[in-house]
């Protein structure tokens, strides 16, 4: 017999390049998953971000992989391949709606970004759509604080993290100029990325 009156699980989306993931991405998805009572969180690499277009990005099989291992030990994250196998560019409505088409019903999305992404929303495709698809969730980021407009959007639920300067950015240009990332990505990351030797360039 189906279960008739299912749960509606709370699900973190932390969509991204993950270019490579860092601490930073962990502790967001951490914090907010346990200040907001998330089920799980779930991480969406992208397939071909059109913020994006100007930077050549990792292969996005290298990306997902780093994914992968950076959230293996933790039972409450996931990964999914939604935006690595979907043809063409990512746009989070898209994101969305796949993900509501695996979960089904009985799933309410809280989609979380930091406060530099929360200040691109208004130049995404399709806002008004997003805001009925998920609860936007902004963290706090070291280095992008949020304007008085941000803290009192009412379109958005703010979670404030513990502060790590910590970005994707800033570890491709320490491999790049040989300076350590351990402890800035977990080792796992950090090792695959030296056996890849991604990022040298
Ligand atoms: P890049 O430097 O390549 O833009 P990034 O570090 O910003 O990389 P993204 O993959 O662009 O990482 O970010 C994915 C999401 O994680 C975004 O919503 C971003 O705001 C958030 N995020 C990334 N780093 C942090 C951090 N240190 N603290 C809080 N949020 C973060
Ligand atoms: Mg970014």
């Amino acid at each position: 017999m189906t279960e008739v009156n299912e749960r509606v699980r709370r699900l973190g989306v932390l969509g991204g390049t993950f270019d490579p993931v860092h601490l930073g991405h962990l502790v967001a998805a951490s914090e907010v998953c346990q200040v907001l009572g998330l089920d799980e969180v779930i991480f969406v690499p992208t397939g071909h971000p059109w913020q994006k277009l100007g930077r050549e990005l990792a292969p996005a099989e290298d990306r997902y992989a780093m994914v992968v291992l950076a959230t293996a030990s933790n039972p409450l994250f996931s990964v999914s391949r939604v935006d690595v196998d979907r043809p063409g560019q990512t746009y989070t409505v898209d994101t969305l709606d796949d993900l509501r088409a695996e979960r089904g019903p009985a799933a309410e999305f809280f989609f979380i970004m930091g406060a530099d992404a929360m200040r691109g929303l208004g130049t995404w495709r399709n806002p008004q759509e997003l805001l009925t698809l998920a609860r936007f969730v902004g963290c706090t980021r070291p280095g992008h604080e949020m304007t008085a407009e941000m803290m009192a959007d009412e379109r958005f639920l703010r979670v404030e993290i513990p502060a790590l300067e910590i970005s994707s950015t800033m570890c491709r240009e320490r491999v790049a100029n040989d300076l350590p990332i351990r402890y800035l990505v977990p080792d796992a990351v950090a090792d695959y990325i030296a056996n890849r030797r991604l990022y040298l360039t």
